[in-house]
Formats: C-alpha cells, sequence, structure tokens
C-alpha cells in the first residue's frame, strides 16, 4: 500500500527543493501518496495564519511530512511555524545526523556526528515579555520529562544505529537549575544503558572540541538552543548547510526537513541545493520502512556528488536544483 505523507512545499527556496525531494523519492521504487498543503507566507495570503489548523490535522492523520522551511520574521512578527508545529505535535526529538561525504569541499574528512536536539522547551517555550521599556526576560524552562525522553531517544538511537558513545552538552556549571536539571536527567537515563559509553561537556569546549578534535565524538544531545547552534556547526563541518538533513520526531508522529532556512534570495532562481531535503526524506523512507528505497536515493545522491558533474553552485557546480535531482534519479535508474 502506498504511504500517505503529508507536504508541505514552505517559503523561499522551499517549493523547488521539496519539488526536487518529492520526484526523487517517487524514483526511489517507494509507492508514496502525497498530500500537499501550504503553511508559512504563502498560508497567510490564503488562510490569515502562517499555520492553519488543517496542516496539523492532516500531520496528524498520516502520521509523517516532508516539509520545506518556512520564513520566520526577525523581531516583531508572527511565531516561528517550526518550533509551533514541533510543540503541537510533541516532536520532541530534533536529529540531525551530519556525515562527510565525497566531493563535498570541507577542511574536515570522516565526520560521522549525529545532533540531538530536545525541540519542546528551553528558551524555545515562547514565555518571552519586556520589563518596562528597557529590559525584556526571556524564560529557559527545561523539565525532567522532556529531558530523559530525549535523553532516552538518543541512547535508543545509539544502540540501534550501533554507535558507541553518547555526549550530554549542557552549560550547568552556570545554569545549575536548569540545565543541572538537564544534565541530572541524561545521567540517570545513560545508567540503564551500559552497553553505550556516557560522557558529558559544556557547550563552549564542545564547539572548540568539535572545530579541533571531531572524531572523539559521536552521539549529543543537548536541550534546544545548543542543539539549534551545534546543529549549523555541525552542518559546517561536513560542508555546509546545502547537504545537512533534519528530523523532528515524535511518539506518534515525524516531520522530515533540511537544517537550512527559506534562502530568500534564492527563491524560484532555480539555483539552491536540494541535497539536504532530498536526504531529510532518505531518513523518511528509513522511517517509514523503506530501507531499501531510502538506501537507493543515498547511494544515488553520494555518486552524483562524487562524480562532481552535476552539483548545485554551493558544491562548486553549475547545475540547478532540477538538473541536479534529474541526474540523482538518473543514478539510481543506473543503480538498479
Ligand atoms: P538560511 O539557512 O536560509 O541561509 C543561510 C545561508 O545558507 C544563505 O547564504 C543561504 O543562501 C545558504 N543556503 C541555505 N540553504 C541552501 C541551499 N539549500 N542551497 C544553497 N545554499 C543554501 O538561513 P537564514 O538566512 O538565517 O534564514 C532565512 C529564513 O529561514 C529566516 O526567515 C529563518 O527564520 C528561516 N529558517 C527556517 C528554518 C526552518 O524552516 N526549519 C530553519 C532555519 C531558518
Amino acid at each position: 500500500m502506498a504511504h500517505r505523507v503529508t507536504l508541505i512545499p514552505g517559503d523561499g527556496i522551499g517549493p523547488e527543493i521539496v519539488d526536487a525531494a518529492r520526484r526523487v523519492v517517487d524514483a526511489s521504487g517507494a509507492e508514496m501518496e502525497w498530500v500537499t498543503v501550504n503553511a508559512g507566507e504563502n498560508a497567510i495570503k490564503e488562510h490569515g495564519t502562517p499555520l492553519p489548523d488543517h496542516v496539523l490535522e492532516s500531520i496528524k492523520e498520516t502520521g509523517t511530512a516532508l516539509k520545506g522551511p518556512v520564513t520566520t520574521p526577525v523581531g516583531s512578527g508572527f511565531r516561528s511555524v517550526n518550533v509551533a508545529l514541533r510543540q503541537a505535535l510533541d516532536l520532541y526529538v530534533n536529529l540531525r545526523p551530519a556525515l562527510s561525504m565525497p566531493g563535498v569541499k570541507s577542511r574536515y574528512e570522516d565526520i560521522d556526528l549525529v545532533v540531538v536536539r530536545e525541540n519542546t522547551e528551553d528558551l524555545y517555550a515562547g514565555v518571552e515579555h519586556m520589563v518596562g521599556e528597557d529590559a525584556a526576560e526571556s524564560i529557559k524552562i527545561i523539565t525532567r520529562r522532556a529531558s530523559e525522553r530525549v535523553a532516552r531517544y538518543a541512547f535508543e538511537y545509539a544502540r540501534r544505529e550501533r554507535r558507541r558513545k553518547v555526549t550530554a552538552v549542557h552549560k550547568a556549571n552556570i545554569l545549575k537549575c536548569s540545565d543541572g536539571l538537564f544534565l541530572e536527567s541524561v545521567r540517570h537515563i545513560a545508567g540503564g544503558y551500559s552497553d553505550i559509553e556516557f560522557e558529558d561537556r559544556i557547550v563552549d569546549n564542545m564547539c572548540m572540541q568539535l572545530v579541533q578534535k571531531p572524531e572523539l565524538y559521536d552521539v549529543m544531545v543537548m536541550p534546544n538552543l545548543y542543539g539549534d547552534i551545534l546543529s549549523d556547526l555541525c552542518a559546517g563541518l561536513v560542508g555546509g548547510l546545502g547537504v545537512a538533513p533534519g528530523a523532528n520526531i515524535g511518539d506518534e508522529m515525524a516531520v522530515f526537513e533540511p537544517v537550512h532556512g527559506s534562502a530568500p534570495k534564492y527563491a524560484g532562481k532555480d539555483k539552491s541545493n536540494p541535497t539536504a531535503t532530498i536526504l531529510s526524506a532518505a531518513l523518511m523512507l528509513s522511517h517509514l520502512g523503506e530501507s531499501g528505497a531510502a538506501a537507493r536515493v543515498t547511494a544515488a545522491v553520494r555518486a552524483v556528488i562524487g562524480e562532481g558533474k552535476n552539483v548545485t553552485y554551493d558544491l562548486g557546480g553549475e547545475a540547478g536544483t532540477s538538473g541536479y535531482a534529474n541526474a540523482v534519479i538518473e543514478a539510481m535508474a543506473d543503480g538498479d
């Protein structure tokens, strides 16, 4: 039976890269039925809100979504659709693998890291207010429940994917209550996984260590804001945002999307790199039990990038978004 999946094209470059990923998935051998809904700026024009209820209802019904990036105005304006969606659907894990790829220029080789970011609370809880005109407060919320469940996911992931180590990332030396509780929660869960090594690092030191000795690290679990920052850092280690996939995962549902944003300046130019979205779609195929199709997609992406002839500008090539996707589809056909 076909997999019913909600498709959210998003803003900026979103529609082009999501269309590229959809075409690649359709050619992967997995049988798909796409339900397309709009969120973000497009949805405001049509429905008066960036996140209409029917978008959430569609994901609740299908259980799975492939999503393009959505623009969030800086400072004033509406709340982030991405944050609202993750919270509304209780997608409590943000999984962001960073894997080196032959053909992608980077100062580093053989990077194989996984960021497991808590996705529902911390400074993203949205509890902010002005105190008079000249001061502002943002409340950082950390709970034992959310910390333990993201930690459990990290250890289960490590066990399933045969990874050797989980590192908890925090700032518990300064934020003794909030990050102290996060660290205590991860330590508690680590006690149940004696087969997996566990350690912790303070976030500033972790940034330096990742730049100097990334080979020492494996799976890293952390609160929301550090996860946001470190996942871009890890994307930088493997050659940039164009190749960094991600998944938002809960107990009932999952939404797959690239780490990068909507890059408005490239919107409609058939220029940006759809690899991160295509690799997010490969994570989705694995999640749907289509591991053969997922492997075919990943192998075709690696073949096209490794060859270097049909890649986008950010990887040193001249191919457009759709031309690159065509090359990936052809590589899949050749691989059969
Ligand atoms: P961005 O990720 O859109 O862009 C950062 C840089 O990377 C830009 O130079 C851009 O051109 C480049 N880039 C990004 N994706 C690329 C791709 N696929 N191929 C080639 N180059 C690519 O980050 P930003 O400029 O900080 O944010 C733009 C908008 O996206 C903002 O409104 C932000 O809130 C939103 N955003 C959304 C998400 C999401 O939907 N999950 C994530 C991050 C940012």
